[in-house]
């Protein structure tokens, strides 16, 4: 396997600064990818983090569209024509669906579920042939936790979206997958305590995901080794969801 297989190609990961989409963006660059680190708050850690892997800090926020315009004109003024996008930007809440208040929904699927879904049209706009979209959604989609009724719900949305686009640009080659991870080791399951103390149970591997365990099969989708999988949900948790 080619350490540079990614060479010749720009990508743009949404929510790079941190966590998973962080370990996205380092990997998909080791394989060569020129890559746009987006991100809304964090402009310290995207700006150090483009400089480690040569890429370019983008501040955008993926729940308005004239952001995501913004994003996608930067990479290409930056490193031409777009070939990859990843959709990992998002954010989470768990509370019972009786308890849940019409901000925390519309929060959460501004992000989620809006956000990938204006940030996949402006892909099918713009991306090369033969270009490649990932969004990341949860294994939780499967496991239905008690809690994540608004979190679930805008990430089954991503996995739909991502089905629906495989049939729009296959015929230009282009394929359109969704990643789910498991409990990982980020900022965002540390908000949770409850869930942090359950995590590493979960798996039949005995321990927490970490962001790099995902970013390498997003990485492989990427590449032209991944070229005849297309509309399917990879499920990345440690076996912690099983489908
Ligand atoms: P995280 O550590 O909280 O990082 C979230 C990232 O998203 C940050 O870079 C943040 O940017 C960015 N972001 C948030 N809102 C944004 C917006 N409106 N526009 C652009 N960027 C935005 O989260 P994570 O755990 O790495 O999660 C990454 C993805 O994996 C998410 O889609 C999440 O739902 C999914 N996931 C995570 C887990 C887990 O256990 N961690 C499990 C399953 C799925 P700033 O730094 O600027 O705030």
């Amino acid at each position: 396997m080619s350490s540079q297989r990614l060479s010749g190609k720009t990508a743009i990961v949404t929510g790079a600064s941190r966590g998973i989409g962080r370990a996205i963006a380092s990997s998909l660059a080791a394989q060569g990818a020129r890559v746009v680190v987006n991100y809304t708050r964090s402009a310290a850690e995207a700006e150090a983090l483009a400089a480690e892997i040569g890429g370019l800090a983008v501040q955008a926020d993926v729940s308005l569209v004239a952001d995501i315009r913004r994003l996608f004109d930067a990479a290409e003024a930056a490193f031409g024509p777009i070939d990859i996008l990843i959709n990992n930007a998002g954010v989470a809440n768990f509370q019972p669906i009786v308890e849940s208040t019409e901000e925390q929904y519309d929060q959460i699927f501004s992000v989620n579920a809006r956000g990938t879904f204006f940030c996949c049209r402006e892909a099918a706009l713009r991306l090369r042939d033969g270009g490649r979209i990932v969004s990341i959604s949860t294994g939780a989609t499967v496991s239905s936790p008690a809690g994540g009724g608004i979190y679930c719900g805008s990430k089954a949305a991503i996995e739909q979206f991502s089905r629906i686009l495989a049939r729009e640009l296959g015929p230009r080659g282009i394929t359109a997958n969704t990643v789910s991870p498991g409990f990982t080791d980020t900022d965002m399951l540390n908000q949770f305590p409850t869930l942090v103390g359950i995590a590493a149970g979960m798996s039949p591997l005995g321990r927490v995901g970490q962001p790099a365990d995902v970013a390498s099969v997003v990485a492989w989708l990427c590449s032209d080794e991944a070229r005849w999988v297309t509309g399917q949900n990879i499920q990345a948790g440690g076996g912690a969801s099983m489908v």
